[in-house]
């Protein structure tokens, strides 16, 4: 699309914001634009705040500090009954106002935190930032996203779902590296891994296991950490690895949009913002107990078809320990 013509699509989003929650045409235009385009939602959030819209709440990412503001007075209303929605708007906003506005409800909760389920500092994991009881704030996203596209596999900078000699001790499958990525390529520079990260599981416990921790070390030596065994029968059969294994994926030249895993296709992304399948979820690492930030997401079907769910990986490089769990509806 040409810039006129991205330009011409917001200008219908805003004529007709009013009908963006039947995730119709105008949705799917707006989602299109900040998946594929990564557009400035400022005029829109402001459409959307002029006629009381609160969903999507990604309508707000790039709202003005005046819009921002608005949306702060209603929340701090005590008899405010659209709390939830609100806090989504401005988790995704994210700025230091909205920061610190967190933190006092946090400490000091207005009466209709009595009709939510979690605090604000969970929503603010939606806007991909995170904060604790002292105020200090990390960021729970790369801002740089690659995708893994058809190749012929001369590129080797990141590979997925390659077999490993190494069998499951549980359920007696065979392991793979669902991912291996050269920290030292150009392109990963922003993860801050200085050499070769390879990230090892069960293809057939991963599905079944609530959160599996990773060590890694950067010379592509990682190692599983012991978990309960979910089960011991393996339903991953011998034709299943192989199609896995034989995919000629090769990371994409460029990188792409960071909200490109939210555009409706199933693409695997590497940095870049999850598209959740379930709520958002961010680990807490098991050795230094700090929230992990997500590193990569792999919809099961990129790797074989008709499987389900997805795949997420979260790394905390301090500690050298990955996440991975897996969510489907
Ligand atoms: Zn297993
Ligand atoms: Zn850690």
């Amino acid at each position: 699309m040409s810039r006129e013509e991205v330009e011409k699509m917001v200008e219908s989003i805003i004529s007709n914001i009013e009908t963006i929650g039947k995730w119709d045409q105008v949705y799917q235009d707006f989602n299109g634009l900040l998946c594929y385009h990564d557009i400035n939602t400022a005029r829109i959030a402001q459409a959307a705040l002029d006629k009381g819209i609160f969903f999507p709440a990604k309508i707000y990412r790039n709202a003005s500090p005046k819009v921002r503001d608005q949306l702060l007075t209603r929340l701090f209303d005590p008899a405010c009954d659209e709390a939830s929605h609100l806090l989504l708007c401005l988790a995704l906003q994210g700025d230091e106002v909205v920061q610190e506005a967190f933190l006092k409800l946090e400490r000091n909760p207005l009466p209709w935190r009595s009709k939510l389920y979690v605090n604000p500092s969970v929503y603010a994991h939606h806007g991909g930032w995170h904060f604790d009881e002292r105020g200090n704030r990390s960021s729970l996203c790369f801002e740089r996203c690659y995708t893994m596209l058809p190749g012929d596999g001369v590129d080797q900078a990141a590979k997925v779902g390659q077999l490993l000699e190494q069998h499951c001790p549980h359920c007696g499958c065979q392991l793979i590296d669902v991912l291996r990525l050269d920290g030292l390529d150009e392109r990963f520079s922003f993860l801050e891994v200085d050499g070769v990260l390879a990230i090892p599981i069960c293809p057939n416990c991963i599905t079944f296991t609530e959160e599996t921790f990773v060590c890694y070390d950067e010379n592509g030596r990682s190692e599983i950490i012991p978990y309960e065994p979910p089960l011991t029968k393996n339903y991953c059969s011998e034709d299943e690895l192989q199609e896995m294994s034989r995919n000629q994926l090769t990371l994409s030249t460029e990188a792409v949009p960071k909200h490109y895993a939210s555009g409706g296709d199933e693409v695997i992304t590497i940095g870049g913002w999850p598209d959740w399948v379930q709520d958002a979820q961010f680990a807490t690492c098991s050795d230094c107990g700090q929230t992990m930030k997500f590193l990569a997401a792999l919809p099961w079907n990129v790797l074989m078809d008709c499987s389900e769910g997805t795949l997420y990986i979260e790394i905390c490089t301090d500690c050298r320990t990955l996440c991975l769990f897996h969510q489907q509806t």
